[in-house]
C-alpha cells in the first residue's frame, strides 16, 4: 500500500480529491472504487504495483486514430475502477474490488520496472487503460516519471472516463505527464450516467473542456447501447458539444455487444453506427469514426475527400499523409503525426 496523493483530512476521516464523486471515508473504509483506503487517518491507494498483465498493442486499438498512427504502445492496468457501468467489457477487472477481499492478491510490478519493458519492448510509448487510470493515478505517475528518466520521447496516454478531478488534471498539466487522452463521452443524458455508470454526466463535460483547453490532444468515443443512448436527438447533443469545442475533435461510435449486468440487450446495429457518424458529420464534426465492425475505419481529408489514411483492423495499411497534410489539396489534418 502507497501513501494517496489529492486528498485532505476532515476530522476523523479522508476526504478523497482524485475523482469527482469525492468521497469522504471513514476511518478503516475505502471510497466508491474500493481503491482508496483511510488507514489511520491517512489516504492508501491499494492499486500501486497492481498491474494485471500487459500487452504491446497498436495506438488504434486505444482508438487514437490522430495520434501517431502506426505506433506501438505497452498497456496495463489495474483493478478497480470509479465508475460501474452495466455493460463492462472489462468487468471482471473493474468490479472485481467491490466484489472480493483478494482483488488485489497480484504480485507488484513497479513503475522502473514498467519503464524497463517499455525500453526494451521498443515501445513508442504508454496507455494506461483496461480499467480507468484515474483510480492509479499514483501509479501511473511514477510509472511516467520513472520512463522520462530513461526515455524521454516515449509518449504516455490516458484511456479514461474522464470523471477525474480538476485537481488530478492540474497536477498531471503541471508535471507534464499526459502527451494526449482518449475520453469516452458515455452519453449526453445525466440519467444514463447515474443508472448505467453510477456517475453523473457533468463532471464528464467539464473534464473534457478542461483538456480542450490545455490543448492535450483528444480523442472522444461513444460506445451505442441500443435503446439506450442511441437516438438521434442524443447523438446530435453529443456532437453539437463536441463542435462548440472544436470540429476538428475526433468522435468514434463504438459497437456494443451485451456484457456482464447489459446481457440482455442486443449488440448495436451496424445502421445505428452509420446513421450516428451521418448525424456527427452533418453537425460538422471533420473526423467521424464507427468502430468494433472488425474492419475498423479510414481517415478522409474533409477539405476534398481523399482518403488520407486506410486501416485494416488495427493496423495502418496506408499512411498517404505529406506532413500531416493532404496529399491532394495540401488541407492540415488534425492531429500530431511525426
Ligand atoms: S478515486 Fe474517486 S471514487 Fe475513489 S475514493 Fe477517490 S473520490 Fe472516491
Ligand atoms: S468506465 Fe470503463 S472500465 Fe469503468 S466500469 Fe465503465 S466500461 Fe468498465
Amino acid at each position: 500500500m502507497k501513501d494517496a496523493l489529492l486528498w485532505e483530512k476532515k476530522g476523523e476521516k479522508v476526504h478523497c480529491l482524485l475523482c469527482a464523486h469525492s468521497c469522504v471515508i471513514p476511518e478503516g473504509g475505502v471510497g466508491f472504487c474500493a481503491c482508496r483506503l483511510n488507514e489511520n487517518g491517512k489516504l492508501k491507494t491499494l492499486t500501486y504495483g497492481k498491474s494485471t498483465g500487459f500487452a504491446l498493442d497498436p495506438i488504434e486499438k486505444k482508438p487514437f486514430y490522430h495520434f501517431h498512427p502506426g505506433s506501438a504502445v505497452l498497456s496495463f492496468g489495474t483493478p478497480g475502477c470509479n465508475f460501474r457501468c452495466l455493460g463492462c467489457q472489462n468487468w471482471h477487472l473493474s468490479q472485481s474490488p467491490r466484489e472480493s477481499k483478494r482483488a488485489f492478491d497480484i504480485p507488484d510490478t513497479m513503475p522502473v520496472e514498467i519503464a524497463k519493458m517499455a525500453v526494451r519492448e521498443k515501445a513508442d510509448g504508454i496507455a494506461y487503460t483496461y480499467s480507468e487510470p484515474t483510480i492509479f493515478f499514483e501509479y501511473a505517475r511514477d510509472t511516467i516519471l520513472e520512463t522520462k528518466k530513461l526515455d524521454k520521447k516515449k509518449f504516455h496516454v490516458f484511456v479514461s472516463n474522464g470523471f477525474f478531478s480538476e485537481g488530478m488534471w492540474k497536477l498531471s498539466m503541471k508535471e507534464k505527464l499526459i502527451d494526449a487522452i482518449r475520453i469516452d463521452l458515455k452519453s449526453f443524458s445525466d440519467k444514463f450516467y447515474r443508472e448505467y455508470c453510477g456517475a453523473r454526466l457533468e463532471p464528464v463535460l467539464d473534464s473534457i473542456k478542461r483538456v480542450k483547453k490545455s490543448k492535450i490532444p483528444l480523442e472522444l468515443i461513444t460506445l451505442l447501447v441500443p435503446g439506450k443512448n442511441d437516438s438521434a436527438e442524443e447523438i446530435r447533443a453529443i456532437s453539437d458539444f463536441v463542435a462548440s469545442l472544436d470540429k476538428n475533435i475526433p468522435l468514434h461510435f463504438i459497437r456494443f455487444f451485451p456484457q456482464y449486468k447489459a446481457g440482455d440487450l442486443g449488440a448495436t446495429p451496424t445502421e445505428s453506427l452509420f446513421k450516428a457518424k451521418e448525424i456527427a458529420r452533418g453537425e460538422g464534426l471533420r473526423y467521424v469514426y464507427v468502430g468494433n465492425l472488425g474492419g475498423e475505419d479510414d481517415t478522409f481529408c474533409p477539405k476534398c475527400g481523399t482518403k488520407v489514411i486506410e486501416r485494416a483492423g488495427f493496423s495502418v495499411a496506408q499512411n498517404a499523409l505529406r506532413n500531416g497534410a493532404c496529399p491532394s489539396c495540401g488541407a492540415k489534418i488534425a492531429g500530431v503525426w511525426a
